[in-house]
């Protein structure tokens, strides 16, 4: 380990670079106003202990910004993640990390990064001696996402880990143990909290619907067996699960967030796989999330359907539509009222573009730099998981409903 701390220099500058309209806008205060200008949604109130992370970010004169070591070069890292640090304000990519040195070589030459931060998996721990990273982002298979974090955590890194956080609830228990134990954050790479489309939903949810009642939900893709990527996808011990942990987990976690709320039961049914590739993990699962309030959550999730991501939420007075829901670019939002005469009223809003992962970057590196909450934490990331591993319960037990009862843990933390 470096007797070289590169946060402390780097966090005292920033806090500068931030200066009053950073700090206003991370604490909302005026910022929330320019924002508004701006055209993005407004903060909702409301959302208990529940971080709302502000879009905007002020630019970023300072002398150094947050660097990231990105682990695994797959088809998420390199298409998404990588040329979004173009567009980030307070974070750059710093060193690459594969099981294929080559690879790495030929990305670090695309983005500048010299051969002396390039690591492979096996040397990967030589990274606490490199002063240009100060967190790891985890961009592997589902199963390997523990032991890279405690691995990361150990190095004296932060991290921000993909989704889903683990393929089991202890594995995400460690890992959050292993954040506190090395004084570091710990994020989950939620990208559609930093989508201003899901801001202005949460806004319309607050305020313009009466009270929410159902949420429909759906989330699916084809499944390509020859593409890699797809691989290890239908592999329990690497992905923990099939449609449900790969896609159904934004509805999940969707429903969660838009009200603000945790189930207090679930249902599940996996239907009998249509191909012997699906053999390991559910290929099509529908579910149910029953709310305390009331609110009652059914979704579905499929490896063998064109694409779908879908997010239906159904008030007392008016109801909010998003198809598509949780894109890469391009989802839309919008809200139906019938009125008296029972026809359909369905204002679209014109909300401006954001790059979901370059806010996503520049989220984590404000944070350490002021020490501000995360808006997807590793606990955010575990009830997900937790959830999930209670709907595949159920799933196999003749769909049975299972208790998810757990208290609000949020307030609890
Ligand atoms: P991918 O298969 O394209 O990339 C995975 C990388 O891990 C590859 O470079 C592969 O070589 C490497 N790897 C290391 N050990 C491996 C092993 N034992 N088996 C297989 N591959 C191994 O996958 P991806 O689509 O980039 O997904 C990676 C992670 O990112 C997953 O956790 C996934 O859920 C997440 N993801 C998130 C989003 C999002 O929108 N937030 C989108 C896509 C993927």
């Amino acid at each position: 380990m470096s007797s070289h701390s590169p946060h402390k220099p780097v966090n005292a500058g920033r806090r500068h670079v931030l200066g009053a309209l950073g700090a206003s806008i991370l604490a909302g205060g005026a910022g929330k106003a320019v924002a508004q200008s701006l055209g993005f949604p407004a903060p909702p109130a409301g959302l208990g202990k529940r971080p709302y992370p502000n879009l905007l970010r002020p630019m970023n004169d300072g002398p150094r910004k947050f660097g990231y070591a990105i682990v695994g070069l797959g088809k998420y890292a390199v298409n998404q993640i990588l040329p979004a640090f173009a567009e980030c304000e307070y974070a750059k990519v710093t060193a690459l990390v594969s099981g294929d040195i080559n690879k790495a070589r030929r990305l670090g030459k695309h983005y500048g990064i010299e051969e002396s931060h390039l690591y492979t998996y096996d040397n990967f721990d030589k990274i606490a001696q490199d002063p240009e990273v100060d967190a790891v982002y985890i961009i592997l298979p589902n199963s390997l996402h523990a032991d890279f974090t405690e691995r990361s955590f150990r190095a004296g890194k932060h991290v921000l880990c993909e989704k889903p956080m683990a393929v089991t609830v202890e594995e995400c228990q460690r890992m959050i143990t292993a954040g506190k134990k090395a004084g570091k954050k710990l994020m989950i790479g939620y990208r559609c909290h930093f989508d201003p489309v899901t801001h202005k939903a949460i806004e319309l949810a607050r305020t313009s619907i009466g009270k929410p009642q159902i949420i429909t939900t759906d989330n699916g893709d084809n499944t390509d067996p020859t593409d890699p990527t797809y691989q290890w996808r239908l592999t329990r011990s690497l992905s923990g699960g099939g449609a449900l942990m790969d896609l159904g987990i934004y509805g999940v976690n969707g429903s969660r967030y838009m009200l603000n709320e945790d189930p207090i039961e679930v249902q599940a049914t996996i239907m009998p796989p249509s191909d012997p590739m699906f053999r390991e993990i559910d290929e099509t699962i529908v579910w149910i999330m029953k709310y305390r309030s009331g609110a009652v959550a059914h979704g579905s999730a499929s490896f063998n359907v064109n694409a779908m991501s879908r997010f239906n939420l159904q008030g007392t007075d008016a109801s909010l539509r998003m198809d598509p829901a949780t894109s890469y670019w391009c989802n839309s939002v919008s809200h139906c009222t019938t009125g008296d005469t029972h026809t359909w009223s369905t204002p679209m809003f014109t909300i401006p573009a954001l790059n979901q992962f370059s806010a996503q970057l520049d989220h984590l590196a404000i944070s350490v730099a002021n020490n501000t909450p995360l808006a997807a934490t590793g606990e955010e990331g575990m009830q997900d998981v937790r959830l999930i591993q209670a709907m595949y319960q159920s799933a196999h037990s003749g769909s049975r409903p299972v208790s998810t009862d757990w208290g609000d843990w949020r307030k609890t933390i």
